[in-house]
């Protein structure tokens, strides 16, 4: 690969990945990270990585770890939200056509990446505070008081991107709230290898497994938790669900105990051009997502591969070409991704008893493939 000098924006997933394969690629960069190396990596919650992300595990020689640090999801089920079943969905098509569909702890993975990348290369505490284009370069300056000239810079800055607020213009780019949210609790020394949620009125209830332990999260409407706060809340939530549901009692205990609770807002973003000048965006910042299909690190990862796939085959002299390619190739998948989080969490987040009621006897006949259907075309790479 040619060498061309990058500055990656943001330790998260999308850069750290895209770090990890240029350096295979033999191209060392310079990434920038807001967090201090001590609060770096503390946002706790977990993740569902569909094949589509964990391939690229398997293309940075991780598969090994990332198998004994994560675990393999076998059923997805959705329950009413007294705690009893309404469907459940068999994992196993994915697992065994695509590849392993596996929980994995944030961390974790921000962990397994960092093995990829020669850590000098990070500077945590940092952010670029400007940025001037001349010709075929861009000098930034950063929080330091340095400044230094790249080829090009790829902000994976997340989804409140920093970069696409100082270099896009409002009308550029636009969130979409769901006027949701909630908050993430763990259930210690547990396993399991289902999915499952709990589709209330006005509440949502989601177990997602990770190694030796689950990840819970309880959200509802914006509006309704703020005014009983979480204790009162999980009280409410509480008081619908049967008693025999000793699990989902334990859940919401744990819930109760969070002594620095933080609160999840579900909305996501849409960039109408990823590229601008040298800087492009990629993950969150490019395109961000709802958890609601679990599918928006895949979908990071995903796109930091493609990436490095065309800058492998770019030269500095075609640039444009190149990153031009990669949008091509990837803008419309992820924007195809990001469309069914948000159909799904128009499933999910319903506040009337009556709608909740229609859409859960709806469910019953619904396929997996149907509830993710853009999902389902861009594994098979449609
Ligand atoms: C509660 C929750 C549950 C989720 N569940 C799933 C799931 O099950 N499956 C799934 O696939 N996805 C899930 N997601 C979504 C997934 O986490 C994101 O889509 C993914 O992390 C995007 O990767 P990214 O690298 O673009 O952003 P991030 O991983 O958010 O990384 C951005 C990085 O940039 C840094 N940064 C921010 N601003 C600056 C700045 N100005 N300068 C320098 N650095 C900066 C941040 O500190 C961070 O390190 C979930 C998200 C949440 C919040």
């Amino acid at each position: 690969m040619e060498h061309i000098n990058i500055l990656i924006i943001g330790a998260g997933v999308a850069g750290l990945t895209c770090a990890g394969l240029l350096e295979k690629n033999g191209i060392r960069t310079t990434i920038i990270e807001k967090e201090t190396s001590e609060a770096f990596n503390s946002s706790g919650y977990m993740l569902g990585l569909l094949p589509l992300g964990g391939r690229v595990l398997t293309e940075l020689n991780l598969k090994d770890e990332y198998f004994q640090q994560s675990v393999e999801m076998q059923k997805y089920e959705i329950h009413r939200e007294n705690g009893e079943l309404n469907k459940a969905y068999s994992l196993d098509f994915i697992n065994e056509k695509y590849g392993s569909y596996r929980g994995v702890e944030r961390k974790t993975l921000i962990e397994l990446l960092l093995r990829k990348v020669n850590k000098s290369e990070i500077k945590y505490g940092t952010t670029a505070r400007s940025f001037q284009q001349q010709n075929n370069l861009i000098t930034v300056s950063f929080s330091d008081n340095t400044q230094k000239t790249f080829d090009l810079v790829i902000a994976a800055d997340g989804l409140h991107s920093q970069t696409r607020e100082q270099l896009w213009n409002n009308d550029e780019y636009s969130f979409y709230d769901t006027q949701w949210g909630g908050w993430v609790a763990w259930l210690e020394n547990k396993s399991m290898n289902t999915y499952k949620e709990y589709w209330g009125a006005a509440s949502f209830i989601g177990f997602y497994p990770v190694k030796d332990k689950i990840g819970i999260f309880l959200g509802g409407p914006d509006e309704l938790v703020q005014k009983h706060g979480l204790q009162d809340f999980v009280q409410e939530v509480q008081n619908n669900i049967k008693p025999e549901y000793a699990l989902l009692h334990e859940s919401l205990d744990a819930l109760k105990k969070l002594t620095e609770p933080y609160y999840w807002e579900f909305h996501d973003c849409k960039t109408k051009s990823w590229k601008k000048g040298n800087v492009l965006l990629l993950g969150d910042a490019a395109c961000g997502f709802l958890p609601t299909a679990g599918v928006g690190a895949s979908m990071a990862m995903d796109a930091a591969s493609a990436l490095v796939d065309e800058l492998s085959r770019t030269d500095k002299e075609h640039l444009e070409y190149g990153l031009g390619l990669f949008i091509k190739r990837e803008k419309e998948r992820v924007e195809n991704a990001q469309e069914n989080s948000r159909d799904l969490g128009k499933m999910m987040f319903v506040k009337s008893h009556l709608i909740a009621g229609i859409r859960d006897y709806a469910i019953r006949f619904y396929s997996l493939k149907q509830l993710t259907k853009s999902i389902s075309k861009t594994i098979e790479g449609k």
